[in-house]
């Protein structure tokens, strides 16, 4: 690694008055696990680190206006154990489970993930699933932005460089929503997905159609995807086999994904047209049930 100076903040102001200061040539270090591996790599060279392992106030999960407000430095462990998170957004708790390994889970934070923005990353999927946004603040003030405006290219995001992630906002489904999260992992039960899907369905009891829908997707393109067209299909009708298996190929016309170790592009790109209509038979299926 490059030489560079270390900061261990103590609080919000101390954090964004060092990043006003030192600017581009700094990174922000919560959990490690990704920007460690990245300067090991030398693909980042930060001259100043700020460490954010001693500020206080970032690590909670409240419940306010309807809906759940995850501080930015809350662990992958704590949110999938969270009493509050499990109750009010299984599939979040969920989600976060499915992240790498319990010892990667115990120190990555739900901040972090979201910066790091690589699109093969599992909440990210979910959160824009659930329409969630984020809390960004700098010197200058603060600012809310949705998630699905967040990243913009492989691990790039709308973030300044000045800029610290405080905190995620995830509106609480409406009654009659059924979601889902899929990991498709034919590898390891610890990798990184092939493919993963969520989504959100909202039924209309009295005609038992689709009254809302979001359809997310990871790993298969620049940034994860919120899936629009396929959610047009599906709005305002009845959930048939016939109309799932369109919505999965209208979605996989969206994705552009890239050949790796984790399947060709063909592969993925046809994968994502299953997941999808998996996604939405489970959501669809938990909504079902829950207004019968
Ligand atoms: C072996 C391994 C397996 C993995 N498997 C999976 C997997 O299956 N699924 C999955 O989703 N992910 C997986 N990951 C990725 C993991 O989720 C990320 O490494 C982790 O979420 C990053 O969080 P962190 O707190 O460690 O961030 P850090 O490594 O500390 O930071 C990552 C980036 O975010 C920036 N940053 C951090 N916090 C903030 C903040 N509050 N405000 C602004 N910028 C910030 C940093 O400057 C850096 O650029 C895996 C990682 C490893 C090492």
């Amino acid at each position: 690694m490059n030489p560079f100076t270390y900061h261990t903040p103590e609080t919000q102001q101390e954090v964004l008055t060092l990043l006003h200061e030192h600017g581009d040539e700094t990174k922000l270090m919560a959990g490690g696990t990704a920007l460690v591996i990245m300067m090991k790599q030398r693909l980042v060279l930060p001259e100043t680190l700020i460490s954010l392992h001693r500020l206080r106030g970032l690590a909670e999960v409240q419940e306010i206006d309807g809906a759940l407000h995850l501080g930015a430095l809350l662990t992958h462990r704590a949110a999938e154990t969270s009493p509050l998170l499990r109750t009010r957004l299984p599939v979040l708790a969920e989600t976060y489970r499915r992240v790498a390994t319990i010892r990667i889970r115990n120190v990555a934070t739900v901040g972090g993930a979201l910066a790091h923005a690589d699109p093969n990353q599992d909440p990210p999927v979910t959160l824009l699933a659930l329409d969630a946004r984020v809390q960004l603040a700098s010197v200058g003030g603060s600012r809310e932005v949705p998630l699905v405006d967040f990243f913009t290219d492989y691990y790039e995001t709308v973030l300044r460089p000045d800029e610290l992630l405080t905190a995620i906002r995830v509106p609480l489904p409406q009654p009659h929503t059924g979601s889902a999260h899929v990991k498709f992992l034919p590898r390891t039960a610890d990798d990184y997905a092939t493919v993963g899907v969520a989504a959100t369905v909202r039924l209309d009891p009295a005609t038992e159609t689709c009254q809302d829908c979001r359809i997310a997707l990871g790993s298969v393109g620049s940034t994860p995807l919120r899936a629009l067209q396929a959610e047009a299909v599906v709005r305002g009708q009845r959930l048939t086999p016939e109309l799932l298996r369109e919505a999965g190929a209208v979605a996989q016309q969206q994705t552009d994904p890239i050949s790796d170790t984790r399947g060709s592009a063909d592969y993925k790109r046809a994968m994502a047209g299953v997941f999808v209509r998996r996604a939405l038979e489970q959501a669809w299926q938990q909504a079902l049930t829950a207004a019968r």
